[in-house]
């Protein structure tokens, strides 16, 4: 993945030189003692609490010291930790400071007077706090966490698409790069797609680049959505006979699942919507036993705030959101690895179309 270069704004004897990078901006700090001490038991042992069911005895002081550290390098770095819902309980519990699906992450990014943002999530997610807080300096612990997604179309197709379908809106889930936001005439979420595709007030949009949202919503309007051959990995993998399987085991499950899934798997749950929908479904219904159909981490996540839910899990996990760790997030602070840089002709243009999305107050 190559982060495109933001331009140089300085000459040096009439030559443009590149902007200092956050390293060179914030300077290395040197790595704190990882010890198991009192004051990091002591200070640690709040969020033992809430992650007991989940982290064993034995490996918090492996993990202790690590969330102390950060826990003080952000303040220092006067930097905000961003979590998506599927990042592991260790680090959506343990050192983040605003948790969420993908857009709200940005959104609430944009509010906070933070100089620096730590982004634990993938690429795209990133580069979307980024765009909308072109002034902050976004790190991404591991500049290798993808997308299969965001990464099965780039913004020439998105041309191409136009090209050859003139005068039908395109419409781009917001799990794609900014490349891709650039050329599109609008974002949408997996929360708000149906309504987006509506307020595009023509007969046929096309919906990219995800196959199995878009045939989701397109069950759900009278609007033909077109669509592209992208697909997430997570949960594409997901049937609707292990669906099926799982019910004839146990009869009572509730079963809710993600828009990115097939829409027979849709079909055969209780409930789809976003993560940030489904998170709700279970706070209001507090179901006995729930199966949430989309990355498993999400279900630890929401496990530890809803301990009278006993979560099934069938286990799909995102390997791009896994390359996210407490030792490679240290590692950004302490070096200001990572930093995400979108050039500004791309950012503005990809700003657009996620604020006309968020202008819609569809949300
Ligand atoms: S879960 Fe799917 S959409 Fe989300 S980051 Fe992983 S591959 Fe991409």
């Amino acid at each position: 993945m190559t982060a495109t270069l933001e331009k140089a704004t300085t000459l040096q004897n009439g030559v443009p030189t590149p902007p200092l990078t956050a390293k060179e901006r914030f300077g290395v700090l040197p790595r704190p003692d990882l010890s198991y001490t009192e004051e990091v038991a002591r200070e640690t042992a709040p969020i033992y609490e809430k992650l007991k069911d989940f982290i064993p005895a034995i490996e918090w002081p492996a993990l202790a010291p690590y969330m102390y550290a950060i826990n003080k390098l952000k303040k220092q770095r006067n930097a905000v930790i961003l979590a998506h819902n599927y990042m592991t309980p260790d680090i959506f519990h343990g050192v983040a400071d605003i948790v969420g699906d993908s857009l709200q992450l940005a959104k609430e990014a944009q509010k906070t007077d933070a100089e620096v943002i730590v982004q634990c999530g993938v690429h795209f997610m990133a580069e979307t706090s980024k765009i909308l807080s072109p002034e902050k300096t976004v790190l991404i612990p591991d500049m290798d966490a993808g997308c299969s997604l965001a990464e099965s179309i780039t913004g020439a197709d998105v041309r191409k698409l136009r090209e050859e379908n003139p005068g039908i809106p395109i419409i781009t889930y917001v799990n794609t790069s900014a490349d891709v936001k650039a050329e599109c005439d609008i974002c949408c979420t997996s929360s708000n797609a149906v309504q987006v595709v509506e307020a595009m007030g023509t007969d046929r949009v096309f919906l990219v680049p995800d196959q199995y949202l878009a045939a989701n919503v397109g069950r759900q309007t009278d609007v033909e959505v077109l669509t592209y051959a992208g697909s997430c990995e997570v949960h594409e993998r997901f049937t609707a006979e292990e669906l099926r399987d799982y019910r004839k085991v146990d009869p009572d499950v509730k079963i809710i699942a993600h828009p990115e899934c097939p829409p027979e798997v849709v079909d055969e749950a209780d409930f789809a919507g976003s993560t940030a929908h489904m998170i709700n479904w279970v706070k209001e219904k507090r179901p006995k036993k729930v199966m949430m159909i989309t990355e498993c981490s999400m279900a630890d996540n929401v496990a530890s705030e809803t301990p009278d839910v006993n979560f099934i899990k069938p286990c799909n996990l995102c390997p791009h959101m896994k390359r996210i760790t407490l030792n490679k997030i240290l590692d950004s602070l302490l070096d200001m690895s990572g930093e995400v840089i979108v050039d500004e002709s791309i950012a503005e243009r990809a700003r657009a179309s996620v604020e006309r999305m968020i202008n819609l107050k569809t949300n």
